[in-house]
């Protein structure tokens, strides 16, 4: 589904160049669940976000869904990611100023689909994370763990093929961090891929694979039963 091939990310500060990645290759297949894992600053949130076009390598290829999304615009590059990414943040990254159901709404709205369409299914999606007494509150109205859900809801509502989540229980206790975890399983076991990056043993424990970086190279890979 997503092959990346010695992706290398540069960056320059103050006239020196620093190397965030270096040759990192990663193969995912349909249905993984991948937890990236390594100390702070070791490269994950670079891969990641190249892993989902948010950002560029500076060198090396990358095939996702069968096209080569090194070459292609990144207008192209956008309408892949908004029909087939979704994507989970450590700060969940919502919009205040929408409700709960705006929020789950918008990616439908980017991809115009029409409003009929989008309220069924953002009713769907708020009845299975449990949120449907919550709909027309605000962000700053629901707890941590909530506002997980929610951003859990929106990375959900356009059914996409891979999820992308960077520390996605990283501000939340361990109560709420077992259920994020546990909805992100769910969504596994129904056929989505996720690449999560995670520092906690427990949440990597749900994924079939880990992969360690340090320093931004790849220094171990481990597949495990879950
Ligand atoms: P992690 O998510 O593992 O904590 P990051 O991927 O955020 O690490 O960062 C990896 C390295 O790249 C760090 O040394 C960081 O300082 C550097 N870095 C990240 N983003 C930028 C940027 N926009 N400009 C310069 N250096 C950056
Ligand atoms: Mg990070």
């Amino acid at each position: 589904m997503l092959h990346i091939t010695n992706i290398q990310k540069k960056y320059q500060l103050e006239g020196r160049e620093h190397l965030a990645l270096a040759n990192v290759s990663i193969h995912v297949q349909k249905g993984d669940f991948v937890a990236i894992m390594g100390q702070s600053g070791c490269g994950k949130s670079t891969l990641l976000n190249i892993m989902g076009f948010l950002d560029t390598a500076t060198k090396g290829e990358m095939m996702f869904l069968g096209e080569d999304v090194s070459l292609i615009s990144e207008k192209k590059r956008a309408e892949i990611r908004k029909k087939h990414i979704g994507f989970i943040f450590q700060s969940f990254n919502l919009i205040d100023e929408l409700t709960i159901f705006e929020n789950i709404e918008l990616p439908l709205t980017y991809l115009n689909i029409d409003r009929k369409e989008r309220k069924k299914r953002v009713l769907e999606v708020l009845e299975e994370l449990s949120l449907t007494h919550r709909t027309d509150f605000f962000p700053q109205q629901l707890s941590g763990g909530q506002q997980q859900k929610v951003a859990i809801g929106r990375a959900i509502i356009a059914k996409p093929a891979l999820i992308l989540a960077d520390e996605p229980t990283g501000n939340l206790d361990s109560k709420n961090s077992q259920i994020i975890m546990q909805l992100l399983q769910k969504l596994n076991e129904n056929g989505t891929t996720i690449i999560m990056v995670t520092h906690s043993a427990q949440d990597a424990g749900y994924a079939s694979r880990i992969i360690r970086l340090f320093d931004g190279q790849i220094v171990s890979e481990k597949f495990q039963e879950t």
